[in-house]
């Protein structure tokens, strides 16, 4: 079946959502640094604690949602579902488990649903926030949806 697609236009001044793991807070720290004045051109959101450094260290404007294992990760893949972030930058650890795991899989699912960049690492970030599209707006495509909630009703 011919899937068909529609776009969403990530705006010029994009609405970036940072998470970093506790050992990757040091890694997150020193590139959003690095980073800063391209950084201080977007809307920033981050779970509490990475949020917390942020504001601290480096003098940014984040929004701070819950900490990770108590939710922030959620509100995160909550926000974009509903369109309201455009781009993550998620330092998490491979060497780690976590007590939300599941809570890190369903934000890296969700990103992937609504086709939004996310960045694990640090090269990962470095092209995407080198990358021109960083700002200007960007038509991001996606599978068009509204046949999936047909397919649902239609089959009952
Ligand atoms: P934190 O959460 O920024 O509050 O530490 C990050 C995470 O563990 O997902």
């Amino acid at each position: 079946m011919q899937q068909l697609t529609k776009t969403i236009t990530m705006p010029g001044r994009k609405r970036i959502a940072l998470v970093a793991h506790d050992h990757k807070k040091g890694d997150l720290l020193e590139w959003a640094r690095f980073n800063r004045a391209v950084l201080v051109e977007h809307e920033l959101y981050a779970t509490g604690t990475t949020g917390a450094l942020l504001q601290e260290r480096l003098g940014l404007s984040v929004t701070r949602l819950q900490s990770g294992p108590l939710g922030g990760d959620q509100q995160i893949g909550a926000r974009i579902a509903e369109g309201e972030i455009d781009f993550v930058i998620f330092f998490w650890d491979p060497l780690e488990p976590q007590p939300h795991d599941p809570d890190v899989k369903a934000l890296l699912r969700i990103a992937v649903v609504w086709n939004i960049p996310v960045a694990c690492n640090r090269a990962t970030a470095d092209f995407m926030i080198s990358s021109s599209l960083m700002h200007h707006p960007y038509d991001r495509m996606l599978p068009d949806y509204d046949q999936y909630r047909q397919r649902l009703t239609s089959g009952i």
